[in-house]
């Protein structure tokens, strides 16, 4: 059992003075308490205490690849020319290389204010697209570099069955993710087993996208496995997705996953990028998760989401890194807010009706979705979750001047060093003045990894 005490708390409700905060042996937060005086034996923050953020997207080999796509290749550079390079890398991928990875990544994610990731796993089979001994091989190497990194994990493995509507055949690029349906499960049960002894681990179930999957495979697998858990699917990333989906089914990939879906607050939609009005109101009523990859669908020139129009309907929604273009909780959340400004050419546009401050309706907004996205104690610093928290500098100019009201407006859009200085996760300090005790072994792994990859 450990006693902190911050003369300043992010909780739930708002920013807390004077706030005592309970940890039990088992990382769990027991008792939080405001405007306390602090007891003897308890350790003093010397920052600003706020919760980790949840990041609920994540392809953890993607991140080899960051930046060197920013080069004209084909006058028509889009998203699926981005794809045939992407997966020329999966093409080479060992299962150290991506724990190696994943490991690097998710240190970086720890540092950027992730506590914890959903990780969309679809690199289920060696290179030559057969089975290892192990099914789960691969799977189990994220698991690892996750417990190595000490973050948390929603392991999703995904379904992944064809390359088109219509259970049109897998092509050549794709040959290490397919699975039937049949080793889908099995995959997910041997995964479910091995994680149940992780205190900071889950599983969830995962379509890769409509493209993928039929109907009839996405309800034996939820039939298969009915108790409550998180369901993530990519939905509506690209305007040819939208169109190839019409021309199939004559109705777009929301409508058709609602139309024959039972989609509630479990699931997560990745993507819900190209939304009608209709179909924006439909996900805010039914309280799926809209899963916002800001800097990764900027990068991939996705478009933009509805986001001013789905937060004045109450919609849930949190963020993921995705590509890992970059890894920064706070750039992240200020590309919801400017995308939406280009998009209306206005300013202060992801505002609530009792919360005009910018700065909180995000960051508030990410925690809640992206707990409910990995369906784990995450996301807030209260009774019951899981301690994740991370301490912000309390000597940064730009946080040391600001009120409660201005200082994650001031993290967010203002900040230019990263102001996080120490992270905890499952009551753990895993960055101490901005260190993870791996950084020197999985610096250099990770520059031979990116090395051998580029060879
Ligand atoms: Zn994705």
């Amino acid at each position: 059992m450990a006693v902190y005490f911050a003369a300043k708390a992010l909780l739930p409700q708002g920013w807390a003075n004077n706030v005592t905060v309970s940890v039990s042996a088992q990382g769990m937060i027991t008792a939080v308490e405001s405007d306390t005086l602090a007891a003897d034996n308890s350790i003093h923050i010397n920052g600003f205490l706020v919760p980790g953020m949840p990041n609920l997207h994540s392809h953890a080999f993607q991140r080899a690849m960051a930046g060197l796509t920013e080069v004209v290749g084909d006058p028509a550079d889009s998203f699926w020319t981005w794809r045939d390079l992407m997966y020329r890398l999966v093409d080479k991928i060992t299962p150290q290389q991506l724990e190696t990875i994943a490991t690097y990544l998710y240190i970086e994610m720890l540092k950027a204010g992730y506590t914890s990731v959903a990780e969309f796993h679809y690199l289920h089979h060696d290179r030559g697209g057969k089975g290892y001994a192990n099914p789960a091989e691969l799977a189990l190497r994220i698991s690892q570099a996750a417990k190595s990194a000490s973050i948390g994990l929603t392991l999703l493995p995904v379904l992944y069955s064809y390359a088109g509507f219509g259970a049109q055949p897998a092509s050549a690029g794709q040959g290490r993710f397919i699975n039937d349906t049949d080793s889908y499960l099995a995959l997910y049960d041997a995964l479910s087993s091995e994680l149940a002894g992780e205190p900071m681990q889950r599983t969830g179930l995962c379509f890769h996208s409509l493209r993928a999957v039929t109907l009839e495979q996405m309800q034996r697998v939820q039939e298969a496995f009915p108790q409550p858990q998180p369901v993530h699917i990519h939905i509506a990333e690209q305007q040819k997705e939208v169109a190839d989906c019409l021309a199939w089914s004559g109705l777009r990939p929301v409508e058709w996953l609602y139309r024959h879906m039972p989609v509630d607050a479990q699931w997560c939609l990745i993507h819900a990028t190209h939304l009608t009005a209709d179909e924006t109101r439909q996900i805010a009523a039914s309280g799926a998760v809209a899963g916002l990859c800001l800097t990764t669908e900027a990068n991939l020139g996705d478009g933009i989401f509805p986001g001013a129009e789905y937060l004045s309907q109450q919609g849930n929604w949190g963020i993921g890194s995705d590509s890992h273009i970059s890894v920064s909780v706070s750039e992240d959340l200020r590309w919801f807010e400017y995308g939406q400004r280009l998009n209306h050419r206005r300013r202060n546009l992801l505002h609530l009706p009792a919360q005009p401050y910018i700065g909180n309706v995000l960051y508030q907004g990410a925690l809640q979705g992206g707990r409910m996205a990995l369906g784990q104690p995450v996301g807030q610093i209260a009774a019951g979750a899981r301690a994740d928290m991370l301490v912000l500098d309390g000597r940064d100019p730009f946080l040391a001047t600001a009120d409660d009201n201005e200082r994650l407006n001031r993290w967010i859009f203002a900040c230019a060093a990263n102001p996080i200085k120490d992270v905890m996760t499952g009551g753990r300090w895993v960055i101490e003045d901005g260190q993870h005790q791996l950084d020197e072994k999985t610096t250099r792994d990770f520059i031979t990894v990116m090395q051998q990859l580029r060879a």
